[in-house]
């Protein structure tokens, strides 16, 4: 008989770190005299990155958290932009700075978040921070890949001895995640689109990490018994009933009955994800009135 993987609950995690956040932000607020400030820019219509930045928006209302958005035309120029990167650099209201991607084709992405600040880079992607994670020193995390350690960490899960292994290289997701996994010693591979042999890779596994964007992808039959699996992606497809909803990429019903932990899609790593962006932004806060 085959048991169900525990699951791992990223919304419930989220919960208790948000209060814990808000109680934190109350209670420096009073101390420093203004309370934390998250920037988030976004450009154009895209309603997915719209939706994001409003739950963005109200996860930040919510423990306290003062929001300084911009919403822009699609056609603002990479010049303005820029200016207004620099005043949020400047502006001592201001802790944290995340622009929304996926910017409109015109624009220089990478320039831009070049241009923050790297101690109000709340998304972790400045080169100063990803090369602090290289060399392990303190410094702001990427908000997915963090969270997943976070979750890891919440079920008593070490990744310490363990073989993980990753899907996916992106600078976003794949590449700083399969680091963080280094970090705390685990033995990592990092597979990829032009990787031979995927099934048997990912089944080598005691925690698998699936970061790359394709429905059901991981099946049963990648995944070694018992092990940790962890879907980072999210996809919205149109299920057999004509309903639009969110998967992962990994086939949750069959690997359920394999794995020994699963995260969820949706409440798994997405739930995660805003709320180390606040932890980040609260965390810069502090460190700004430390420093
Ligand atoms: P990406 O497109 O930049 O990278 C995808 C990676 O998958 C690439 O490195 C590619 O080599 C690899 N890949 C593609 N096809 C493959 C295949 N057939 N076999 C093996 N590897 C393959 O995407 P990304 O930004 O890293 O995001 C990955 C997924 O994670 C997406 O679904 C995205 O929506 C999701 N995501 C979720 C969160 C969250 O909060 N949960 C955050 C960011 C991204």
């Amino acid at each position: 008989m085959s048991s169900i993987a525990q699951l791992l609950d990223g919304k419930a995690l989220a919960q208790k770190m948000q209060a814990a956040l808000t109680e934190q932000v109350r209670s420096l607020t009073p101390q420093y005299g203004r309370p934390p400030g998250l920037a988030v820019l976004m450009v154009g219509d895209n309603p997915a990155s719209a939706a994001y930045v409003r739950n963005k928006e109200k996860a930040c209302a919510a423990v306290g958290i003062a929001s300084f958005g911009k919403h822009f035309p699609t056609e603002t120029t990479q010049e303005e932009l820029a200016a207004v990167i620099d005043e949020l650099n400047q502006d001592d209201r201001v802790d944290g700075i995340l622009v929304q991607l996926p910017l409109p084709d015109h624009l220089d992405s990478v320039a831009l978040l070049n241009q923050i600040h790297p101690d109000k880079d709340a998304d972790g992607l400045h080169p100063m921070n990803l090369g602090r994670l290289v060399r392990t020193e303190p410094g702001l995390r990427s908000c997915t890949p963090y969270g997943v350690m976070r979750l890891l960490e919440e079920y008593g899960i070490d990744p310490r001895g363990k073989k993980a292994v990753v899907i996916g290289r992106s600078i976003l997701v794949g590449k700083p995640i399969a680091l963080m996994l280094l970090d705390a010693d685990a033995t990592v591979t990092i597979a990829h689109s032009r990787t031979p042999n995927l099934s048997e890779v990912a089944r080598e596994a005691d925690i698998l990490v699936a970061a790359v964007g394709r429905p059901n992808l991981i099946t049963a039959e990648m995944v070694k018994p018992g092990a940790i699996v962890v879907d980072v992606g999210i996809n919205r497809i149109t299920d057999e009933t004509g309903k639009s909803r969110l998967v992962g990429d990994v086939d949750f019903n069959a690997v359920q009955s394999v794995a020994g932990y699963l995260t969820p899609v949706p409440g798994g790593v997405g739930a995660m994800t805003v709320t180390m962006l606040l932890h980040n932004t609260v965390w810069s806060y502090q460190q700004r009135f430390q420093r």
